[in-house]
């Protein structure tokens, strides 16, 4: 079967290869090629894990040695299975153009056998695929190809990659059953990145600065990222840290890499289920063919670390799925909000570009010029340290009063375990009683965030309906309910604005002519309450 598919190998050339490595397929061509790859090899098995809102159908591939298809069957085999995804902004297509290619030498070829015999793989090659529908040349004017791309956010406006814990669109529900029922061990989200130039074609994120378990933060910096970046290196793609400027545009201002900010994003959303994610950001004014490189090289490199490393992996995630549903780790303080040390920072050697600052006489502001044959190393200060701004200590469990379906419904998303009381129960709660809130203006995702919050704890006796959901934190996902239900956490569903917005609102009101003669009664007969109420 194999020779003669190498007979036509000209007929599994991809569209970006047809068309001289500028241009990236539409949706029909890349579901056809995928198809094609199903029916050529019996390893490889393509399906549905949902519809988007305008009808496409959301489709990955999923790569088994032994043509394995369910999560249980891999995990049996004791195969590590790498999630990559991408598309989930439909302009940046490198990660798909890159699959596309690994995909079909290894069908073709066994190009890659010595990796997919030890590692299982899942592929979405275009998870926002209503926003890749939006084909234009302008979907990233300041990208340097492909000639056609899609636009980034979905067809109802929403950035896929701000709401893996909020879960509002149709797509992301979708993802998260398909996440919960294969829970991949590794995931690596393909991007494209704006900003200052510089000579990294490449520069990557990972959860490293204290908001992951201790053990698989540790699997990350001391097995996987010498590994990766050594190889990446030698591949002729070095890799920077994932990086702002403390001035817009500016690299000689200094360098800020912070935590993914909570798990509304890919990487931040894995790293709190202890799973490794690897966001790729490839340098969008690279020419598009050496960004498809890279994305492959960052591929092929993962998987030959984890066909290496799978057990130590398999053995840091138990750990830390064991750790996060234990005793001991409700004794630590978790933290849930961090930021930047401003004061913190080091030295470091940076692959820049020359540039001059421009005024323009158009705007009156400044402009930036990149110069990208006068490559320059810089030495610059990296401000890369987080410190933790909040943090709790998880109770027992959350309730959730049966009457919140949304709120339930969300839980339920990321697969959560709960309980449900099947009588009308009391308990001794911590119950936050808010002080002071107020909203952002204009929306966000189109949500109000809320921007400042104040409030009071108090430890109290409350009765509960049956059908009062229990959250018990003795789970693996315990960072994630916290995540979800602590009103301070980076990103949780009451920050979010509108899932919880309700109960700041005053319903009833009291005229001064009840409340007057009430307050009286109230202050002469109940003892104490004057000298409260007056001081
Ligand atoms: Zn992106």
């Amino acid at each position: 079967m194999a020779g003669q598919l190498l007979a036509q190998t000209e007929n599994w050339q991809t569209e970006y290869e047809k068309s001289g490595l500028v241009a990236t397929p539409t949706y029909a061509q890349t579901m056809d090629f995928i198809e094609r790859l199903d029916a050529a090899s019996d390893q490889i098995s393509v399906a549905d894990f949902g519809i988007s809102p305008q009808g496409r159908a959301l489709r990955y591939l999923i790569y088994d040695v032994d043509g394995y298809t369910e999560a249980a069957q891999i995990k049996a085999a004791g195969r590590p299975l790498l999630m990559v995804q991408a598309g989930i902004h439909p302009g940046e297509s490198e990660g798909k153009d890159a699959m596309l290619i690994l995909l079909r030498d290894q069908v073709l070829q066994g190009k890659y056998d010595h990796l997919f015999n030890n590692v299982s793989l899942i592929f979405i090659p275009i998870f926002n695929v209503d926003g890749h529908e939006r084909f234009s040349p302008y979907g990233r004017i300041n990208q340097n190809g492909p000639v056609e791309m899609g636009w980034r956010t979905t067809a109802q406006n929403l950035n896929l990659n701000r709401d893996f814990l909020k879960a509002e669109a149709p797509e992301m529900q979708a993802w998260l059953a398909m996440y919960n029922q294969f829970d991949p061990d590794f995931f690596i989200d393909t991007h494209t990145t704006d900003g200052a130039d510089y000579q990294y074609v490449m520069t990557y994120a990972m959860e490293t600065e204290g908001n992951m378990e201790r053990g698989l933060t540790e699997w990350q910096t001391e097995v996987f990222l010498p590994f990766w970046k050594k190889q990446m290196q030698q591949a002729g793609f070095p890799v920077f840290p994932y990086v702002s400027f403390r001035r817009w545009h500016d690299p000689r201002s200094g360098l800020v890499s912070s935590p993914a900010g909570g798990p509304m994003l890919s990487q931040g959303y894995t790293a709190q289920r202890n799973r490794p994610g690897l966001l790729l950001e490839t340098h969008m004014l690279k020419p598009y063919a050496q960004r498809v490189d890279a994305t492959k090289a960052a591929v092929v490199f993962t998987m030959e670390l984890l066909a290496r490393e799978a057990k130590s992996l398999k053995k840091s995630i138990a750990v830390a799925d064991h750790f996060t549903a234990s005793e001991a780790f409700r004794a630590t303080n978790f933290p849930i909000k961090f930021e930047v040390d401003r004061h913190d920072s080091s030295l470091v050697a940076f692959d820049g570009v020359e540039y001059k600052v421009l005024k323009s006489e158009l705007t009156g502001g400044d402009w930036f010029v990149y110069e990208k044959d006068k490559p320059t190393a810089f030495l610059l200060p990296i401000f890369d340290k987080a410190k933790v701004s909040e943090s709790v200590k998880l109770p027992e469990a959350y309730l959730i009063p049966v009457e919140w379906k949304t709120v339930i419904n969300k839980l339920q998303y990321h697969g959560i375990q709960m309980d449900t009381l099947d009588r009308n129960s009391e308990f001794l709660v911590e119950n936050y009683h808010f002080t002071d809130v107020s909203w952002q203006g204009r929306p966000y995702e189109g949500r109000h965030k809320i921007n400042r919050m104040a409030f009071e704890t108090k430890t109290e006796r409350k009765s509960f309906l049956a059908g009062t959901i229990l959250v018990p934190t003795n789970q693996p996902k315990a960072r994630l309910i916290a995540y979800l239900l602590e009103p301070e956490a980076d990103g949780s569903l009451l920050e979010w604005g509108g899932f919880f917005d309700v109960i700041f609102e005053q319903k009833e009101y009291a005229e001064s002519y009840v409340m007057e003669p009430l307050a009286r009664r109230m202050l002469d007969s109940i003892p104490g309450l004057k000298q409260a109420f007056f001081y």
